[in-house]
């Protein structure tokens, strides 16, 4: 190394390590940090060809003092807290135009706060949000970056080396200002939660409603990855599903237990959609799902007194066809949730999100990355603030799917498999197909006991009311 390196890296966790490789490895130097110190050594003595690119330091006045300025420094340290007492200790040794990228899993409000801060005291500051977890970053990840332009200019040549190329364009970009950059990823991470789950409750019905064993279960999952719903979670699935304890020699599935954890941008998701009335229901749904999974001495309780819910489903009833419907109608409706919610976000936060490159970025590199991203990119282009649902190639397949969906859901429902994403997401798509619903009935309600008033639909005007009195 002849000089001292623009950039920094501080927290040697799983993915700041996997990070830092990928940044040496695309040929820019670094110096790196980490709060414990000697894990700047071990990373250091293992990183191999990469340790001549790497300047280990050991405390913040080392890691600042051995970069040479304009500094650009990624943080990947837990998000809340840790971020701001890092970015406390670290301003004293910065210059003015040194700047600070968040790249962990930051509240889009932190963000905010962060951006406005630094803007107010003359400094600089990224938030971006990393998919694709330890591989992704070691190899290539998804980044939805937000914050000031300038800022994201001076580092975007060394964010588009080190993100997931889809054929031949890097998935990174800007998103916009401020906390633009963690809103789409948390977005990203509330439709993760929601595919997952709706894989999840598939994989149920083929293991309690069919009887199928894992194997089974694994190759019907790989055979789905050939079509219409290959994505990087259908093909994990079918690998989890494959795999063996060494120990006991068990399905690895048969061994695991059954509550999910969770670390809140699924969360964050569904109240933020709540915030926007921009109603995220198969998102909502999984988080739940989730939180019901950890009630594990409950259920068990729950069985015993009203005997096993999952009864066996007659494959006549729902064929494996059915099911793979379901999943695609399922997963088309959530991401129109998903995008939706961002348009929605956009246009009340002032952000101009782009929406068809949110769906690009996300076309390889993150955990969500399938193929039918790349269409959704195509209808976005088309019309960026229409329901995903409703564009022509989407709708064609709402409309050979959605009876699959009914089926599997209807099905479910009979024989007492819980199936809340797919039941959230049939719901979404019927009321987004009803042109008169049932909401007169809450407005009648409403003009009885509060006097609200509604609208008549044989009359132009507002604040009619009801021949009930006052209620
Ligand atoms: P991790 O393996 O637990 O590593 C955390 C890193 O932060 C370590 O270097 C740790 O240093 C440091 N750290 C912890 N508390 C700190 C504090 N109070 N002050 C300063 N440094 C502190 O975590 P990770 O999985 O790499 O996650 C890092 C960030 O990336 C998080 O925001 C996470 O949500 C986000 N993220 C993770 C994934 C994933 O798949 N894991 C994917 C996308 C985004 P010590 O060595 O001293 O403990």
């Amino acid at each position: 190394m002849d000089s001292k390196p623009n950039y920094g890296l501080y927290g040697l966790g799983t993915m700041g390590a996997a990070l830092a490789l990928n940044i040496a490895e695309k040929g820019y130097d670094l110096a790196v940090c980490n709060r414990t110190a000697s894990v700047v050594d071990e990373f250091h003595a293992s990183s191999g060809d990469l340790a001549t690119r790497i300047v280990p330091t050991h405390d913040l006045a080392a890691f600042v003092s051995a970069m040479a300025a304009p500094r650009n420094i990624v943080l990947m340290v837990p998000a809340g807290d840790a971020v701001d007492k890092t970015m406390e200790q670290l301003r004293p040794f910065l210059d003015a135009d040194d700047l600070i990228i968040d790249a962990g899993n930051a509240n889009f409000g932190d963000t905010n706060r962060r951006g406005d801060a630094a803007q107010a005291a003359g400094e600089m500051f990224l938030g971006i949000g990393v998919s694709g977890g330890e591989e992704g970053a070691r190899h290539g990840p998804s980044i939805m970056g937000g914050g000031n332009r300038v800022a994201w200019n001076r580092v975007s040549d060394m964010l588009e080396a080190i993100a997931a190329d889809y054929e031949g364009t890097p998935c990174a970009a800007c998103m916009g200002e401020g906390g633009s950059g963690h809103y789409v990823k948390m977005v990203h991470n509330g439709i993760e939660y929601a595919d997952m789950q709706m894989i999840a409750e598939v994989y149920g019905i083929m293991r309690d409603g069919l009887a199928m064993t894992p194997l089974e279960i694994s190759k019907v999952f790989s055979q789905w990855n050939e079509g219409r719903l290959q994505s990087y979670l259908i093909e994990i699935s079918a690998s989890v599903a494959e795999a063996t304890d060494p120990e006991t020699g068990k399905a690895m599935l048969d061994i695991i237990t059954d509550s999910a954890g969770q670390k809140g941008t699924g969360r964050w998701t569904a109240i933020e959609a709540l915030m926007r009335a921009s109603p995220v229901t198969a998102i909502d749904a999984a988080v739940a799902a989730r939180n019901l999974s950890s009630r594990r001495d409950e259920r068990k309780a729950g069985e015993e007194l009203f005997g096993a819910a999952p009864q066996a489903i007659d494959r006549g009833a729902v064929a494996l066809e059915a099911l793979e419907a379901a999943l695609l109608a399922g997963k088309i409706a959530c991401y129109a949730q998903g995008f939706a919610m961002l348009s929605t976000a956009s246009d009340d936060y002032g952000w101009s999100l782009p929406l068809p490159d949110i769906a690009k970025v996300w076309r390889a590199g993150c955990i969500i990355r399938s193929s039918l991203l790349d269409d959704m990119a195509q209808a976005l282009d088309d019309d960026a603030h229409r329901n995903l649902m409703f564009a022509p190639s989407f709708a064609q397949m709402m409309k050979d799917s959605h009876k699959g969906l009914r089926k599997v859901v209807a099905q479910a429902a009979l024989a007492g498999h819980a199936a809340p994403a797919l039941s959230a997401a049939l719901s979404y798509f019927d009321a987004m197909r009803t042109a008169r619903g049932t909401a007169n009935m809450i407005q009648a309600q409403r003009d009885f006991f509060g006097a609200h008033g509604f609208e008549r639909l044989d009359r132009e005007g507002q604040g009619f009311h009801g021949p009930w009195g006052t209620g």
